[in-house]
């Protein structure tokens, strides 16, 4: 039902918007309303007196909306106390009851654009019969996720707070409230009436709320669940030193009582509040109408995790005072404003379980299998609970009820279990117990070292599961970039359900796969009728067709095409060929960089660990993870059967250039003239020398370009001689001047510096 804003008048008892009653029987329709009505009064309950949501505000929002609809069906049913009459919330009896000088109210939602723009269209509609539509400005700003409260001022001096309670009567909040510095217990200036209550949101800014969870684990307690509830449980303590512990912050966007002042818009009213000391939204401004109100809410709906607090929505008023007061109340909410609610972030769903991961270095990592859910515009169904420890911290139980949470593109998060509603859940809720074998190759499972959270399958070489893995990397954007390879196509290639032995037991064999060799495989996969899954499971050739008894089973367009990028992919530049390998650490970027340094795989293979740590973007972990790497011996087999196959293992070369720099180090710092770092580095490697990152007693030159910083002093320092742009050309062109190459060997033995 839409209260979007006609003149008070034009909607008294306003029929216009109700449909015909449906067909259901007014018993099963009283029935669903009445328990409608005891479910939302239940959840206000938790959500206002006890700061712990039974359910997501999606949920209530969505059970609100229905009991608003049957209402519009049945005006009959309506009764005074209806939960849609009424401002949500109560007056605990821990708090002394106070009365609000002038109502409080709630906002009318809107939950998309199109309602926005049906509630603005009609809104403009209502105003403009007031006469003088010259005024029409909508001060838009946002919707601070937080609690409201209603501050009140006698002669300039705070002499209570209060929260908003039913509307009417509030719980007295004042020693609480007085615990946050930036609200004047004194306003400033002049102009201020008698008396005037001045609202607004409390809130925990974004940031100050992660760290005041990040204290409360290192102290081993349990984090807060969201700024909003942590908010609304931290203003509601009954010990004022308790409030004061916790980072609350103020803003206020309204006023009540205000006999003798006399703005003419809530945006002059801001402006004055600014100079009364009161601390108003950075985050307002005043639009003309609907473009600028939406490309407002495209705008905070793109930046909506870099504000200083959460936000659940961007709220619409009409700035006009007068025109507001023309349009009036009803019940609940003004006419004169709405809130558009962004797609909800945070969602409940059951934890159906927590099974673990192997994933492609042998780390176990759990996940959370949940009820699909939609949430920030996507259904979610697993999430990472990252390891045991993280599983215990937050508290969560198999069977639990959650909070799941999705904030725009970052991976949704399980934040935690609600545990009001443990003890109703069937069956009960069990405890994860991480498992002591691997699950997919039964090799008992180990940290790493001593005193690591993670634990991992210790059996690289042949677990299926840490192969899968590798071999789903393998074929990444960032890797050979092999599309036809994606996350099935490595299941069943390396754990099929048929045969028995799968057609890949190791990455080496990759390049020496035939389509013959995959013909007899079979995934097992879930049947689907009209899109959607029914549980049932079913046996199908994945790299082959199904054959008939006219045309006999062949390679699928897609194993055609497999073949034909396996066979690009062996041209593909070694950084790629380093980042199918899957060694620990190195990424794209450290790939890079080696490629680039030694060009060749042997060339990285034979380096020093003390070579490959020079390298600029390596360093000395890299370096020790890759020496690790390459002392395997099968790890070096799968590097010999891939290059056996035909994979490049060197990046191409002018073999015109002059191998000048044959044996020497260069150090490239600052900015040359007419070389980029990257094409000094490139000049330094066609000619056969080494591009470090970092100066040390093995370098041999260091090129010095502008603003050359500490790489320089430390050339000085250790005697190692520096060019100039023309000195690079010169040794570029024609190696080494025999004085140079006589030039006196460092002594010192510092060990090298972090790259600039
Ligand atoms: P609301 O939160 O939708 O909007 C009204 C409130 O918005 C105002 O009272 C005010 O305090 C606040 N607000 C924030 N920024 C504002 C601004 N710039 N200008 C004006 N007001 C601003 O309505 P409500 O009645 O407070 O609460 C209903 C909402 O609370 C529901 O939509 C639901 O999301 C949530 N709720 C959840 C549960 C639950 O169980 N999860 C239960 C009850 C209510």
């Amino acid at each position: 039902m839409s209260t979007a804003p006609v003149p008070a008048e034009e909607t008294a008892n306003s029929t216009e918007e109700l449909t015909e009653p449906d067909a259901v029987p007014a018993g099963t329709v009283r029935e669903e309303y009445e328990n409608l009505t005891d479910l939302v009064r239940k959840y206000r309950f938790a959500y206002y007196q006890e700061d712990e949501p039974l359910v997501s505000d999606a949920e209530f929002d969505e059970l609100f909306r229905r009991l608003e609809e049957i209402e519009a069906l049945h005006p009959e049913l309506v009764a005074n106390d209806s939960p849609t009459q009424e401002v949500g919330g109560e007056v605990s009896a821990a708090f002394a009851a106070v009365e609000h000088l002038q109502r409080m109210y709630s906002l009318e939602d809107v939950f998309s654009l199109e309602e926005l723009e049906a509630w603005i269209t009609k809104a403009e509609g209502g105003i403009s019969k007031l006469g003088d539509t010259a005024r029409l400005a909508w001060l838009t700003e946002l919707k601070i996720d937080g609690l409201a409260v209603n501050l009140l001022y006698r002669d300039g001096k705070l002499v209570r707070a209060a929260t908003r309670g039913d509307g009417t009567t509030g719980e007295d909040i004042t020693h609480n409230v007085l615990t946050i510095k930036e609200i004047p217990t004194e306003l400033t200036g002049t102009g201020f009436p008698a008396e005037v209550e001045i609202r607004g949101e409390v809130f925990i800014p974004s940031k100050a709320f992660a760290e005041f969870n990040e204290a409360l684990i290192e102290a081993g307690k349990a984090p807060l669940a969201n700024p909003r509830n942590a908010a609304a449980g931290s203003i509601r303590q009954k010990d004022p030193a308790e409030t004061a512990k916790r980072p609350l912050r103020m803003f206020v966007h309204g006023i009540g009582a205000r006999e003798g002042l006399d703005t003419l818009s809530q945006s002059q009213t801001y402006a004055v509040l600014e100079q009364w000391g009161l601390p108003v939204s950075p985050y307002f401004e005043v639009l003309g109408g609907l473009p600028e109100i939406l490309a407002f809410i495209k705008r905070y709906g793109e930046q909506r995790h870099n504000l200083m607090h959460e936000i659940d929505g961007i709220v619409v008023k009409v700035d006009d005072l007068a025109t507001q007061r023309a349009l009036g109340y009803t019940t609940r909410v003004p006419r004169w404003a709405v809130a558009y609610k962004y797609p909800p972030e945070e969602v409940h769903t059951k934890l159906l379980d927590i099974a673990v991961n192997v994933g492609r270095t042998g780390r176990v990592t759990p996940f959370g299998i949940m009820t699909p859910v939609k949430v920030a515009g996507s259904t979610v169904e697993m999430a990472t609970l990252h390891n045991q420890d993280v599983v215990k911290a937050k508290g969560v139980k198999i069977g639990d009820i959650v909070v799941l949470r999705k904030a725009g593109d970052v991976i949704p998060e399980i934040v935690g279990p609600v545990l009001a509603l443990r003890d109703q859940q069937k069956p009960p809720v069990r405890d994860f117990v991480m498992p002591t074998e691997c699950p997919a190759c039964g090799t008992p499972l180990a940290p790493a070292k001593e005193g690591d959270v993670d634990i991992r399958c210790p059996n690289a070489r042949s677990c299926p599961a840490q192969l899968r893995e590798r071999v789903f990397h393998l074929a990444g954007r960032g890797g050979f970039d092999i599309e036809a390879l994606g996350w099935e196509a490595a299941i069943a290639l390396t754990q099929p359900a048929e045969p028995e032995v799968a057609p890949l037991v190791s990455e080496a064999a990759l390049f020496d796969l035939t389509p013959e060799d995959l013909a007899d495989v079979r995934i097992r996969r879930e049947k689907r009728s009209k899109g959607v899954a029914t549980g049932e499971f079913e046996l199908v050739p994945y790299f082959y067709s199904k054959g008939t008894a006219k045309t006999p089973s062949k390679p699928t367009a897609t194993t055609n095409k497999l073949f034909d990028e396996l066979t690009k992919a062996k041209t593909q530049p070694l950084w790629r060929v380093l980042v199918a390998l899957s060694i620990r650490h190195v990424g794209p970027r450290a790939s890079r960089a080696l490629a680039t340094a030694f060009g060749t795989m042997d060339g990285i293979r034979n380096a020093s660990e003390e070579d490959l740590a020079h390298v600029d973007g390596v360093g000395p972990t890299i370096a020790a993870a890759l020496k690790e790497w390459f002392a395997e011996d099968w790890h070096v087999e799968i590097i010999d059967r891939w290059a056996a196959a035909g994979v490049r293992m060197e990046d191409e070369r002018d073999h015109s250039m002059p191998r000048t720099l044959e044996g020497l180090t260069l150090v490239v710092t600052g900015s040359l003239p007419n070389f980029s770092r990257d094409e000094a580095k490139e000049a330094i490697l066609l000619r056969g020398g080494k591009a470090a990152g970092s100066v040390s007693k093995n370098t041999s030159y260091v090129v010095a370009g502008e603003s050359a910083g500490t790489k320089l002093d430390k050339a000085e320092q250790l005697g190692i001689p520096v060019l100039d742009e023309d000195g690079f050309r010169e040794l570029l062109a024609n190696g080494p001047a025999p004085a140079a190459e006589a030039a006196p060997t460092p002594t010192s033995t510092e060990p090298e510096e972090a790259a600039e």
